[in-house]
């Protein structure tokens, strides 16, 4: 929900809100003043998991509001081409295929709320979020907040993400078939990234700031073992360098002492694999997290340990992480939710 960037230039064309307001909106959501605070579900985050979610939901007659952040859409705002969707034989951007899921969830009743959620009570019935100074109150709740991925902080990186700067070898390695690519990091998802990418690159270059991973021993002999793998360890990158498209990133010896001028690597790919962070934070300890973070469930179900909270998509899942797993989850917690809301109305009849 965080960093997205406004989409523009896409045949459908949202209204956004007054974050990011789109020109001339062909679809227009109902403005997060006139949103309705009291309803029967409420779904936090507007990635795909938020989005089928209100797509089900509101299909189930339960008028759900999505407060799906300044920045709505999720991760897949920052993708460019998505190949892997079903659905679509000649891929889409992922701004487009966001504003599609939106459009879908709003023609069956959803109302989206383009803010930021401050706060939770998950207390008491009913469930409270507070929004932009709004309290919303709820029966049943679903959390599809997302994570984000961490990124390194430089400027170049910013500039050329998207233009070969990436955080996700899946949704975008194919598309450095027959180039050398650089993966930055030493845990699982830099090792899992980099073997996934020796698929397409013709060389993946992991770099490392220190002198020893802190993946799974596994990983690191795979990668060990692979000739088209080269490790730089001690190194982290200071640049990405290229105008148009990434050429190049410049390394810096990061041995205590070393006083070497940094060294340019040529590349036309950058997979930045520094971890992400699941968006808690606004959930104050509510509810249980990992040990990475990660909120979990109660059972095989969508349910977590509070009663009427449901939880989806990237904010439970960090082995998947992908848009169609997302959707799926999505779709679990409003049927659940929805099952919950028509057991609850039973019990009280
Ligand atoms: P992680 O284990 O936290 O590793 C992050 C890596 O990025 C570390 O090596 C860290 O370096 C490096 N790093 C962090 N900030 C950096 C910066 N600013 N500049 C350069 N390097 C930086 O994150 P993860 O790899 O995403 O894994 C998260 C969790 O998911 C782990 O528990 C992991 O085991 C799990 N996971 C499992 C699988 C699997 O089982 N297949 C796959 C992926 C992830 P330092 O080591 O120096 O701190």
């Amino acid at each position: 929900m965080t960093n997205a960037e406004t989409p523009k230039g896409f045949g459908l064309t949202i209204d956004f809100g007054a974050a990011a307001p789109a020109a001339e909106p062909t679809v227009v959501t109902k403005a997060a003043a006139a949103a309705p605070t009291e309803t029967r579900l409420l779904i936090l985050g507007s990635g795909p998991a938020g989005l089928t979610a209100a797509i089900y939901a509101a299909r189930a007659a339960l008028a759900p509001v999505v407060i799906g952040g300044y920045a709505p859409g999720g991760q897949l705002m920052l993708t460019s081409e998505v190949e892997n969707f079903p659905g679509f034989p000649d891929g889409i951007d992922g701004p487009e295929l966001m504003a599609k899921m939106r459009a879908q969830a709003e023609r069956f009743g959803s109302v989206m709320v383009d803010q930021d959620v401050d706060r939770v009570d998950l207390s008491a019935q009913p469930h409270r979020v507070w929004s932009a100074g709004r309290e919303f109150r709820a029966e049943a709740i679903i959390v599809a907040t997302g994570a984000s991925a961490l990124w390194l902080g430089l400027e170049s990186e910013t500039r050329l993400r998207g233009r070969g700067v990436s955080a996700c070898a899946t949704c975008d390695g194919f598309f450095f078939k027959g180039q050398e690519v650089v993966v930055v990091g030493g845990g699982d998802t830099a090792l899992e990234e980099a073997l996934f990418l020796t698929r397409f690159a013709t060389k993946v270059h992991v770099v490392h700031r220190r002198e020893t991973f802190r993946a799974s021993k596994i990983m690191i002999s795979r990668v060990e073992a692979h000739a088209n793998i080269e490790l730089h360890m001690n190194r982290e990158v200071i640049e990405v360098l290229g105008e148009k498209s990434t050429e190049a990133v410049m390394l810096r010896d990061t041995t205590p002492g070393a006083t070497g001028a940094p060294e340019r690597l040529a590349a036309g790919g950058l997979f930045v694999a520094i971890g992400y962070k699941p968006n808690t934070a606004m959930l104050g300890g509510a509810l249980p997290v990992d040990a990475a973070g990660y909120l979990q469930l109660e059972s095989e179900t969508s349910a977590s340990q509070i009663d009427g909270v449901f939880i989806a998509g990237d904010v439970h899942d960090h082995r998947y992480r992908q848009a169609v797993t997302a959707a799926g989850d999505g779709c679990r917690a409003a049927l659940d939710a929805e099952r919950w809301l028509a057991e609850r109305d039973a019990s009280r009849s």
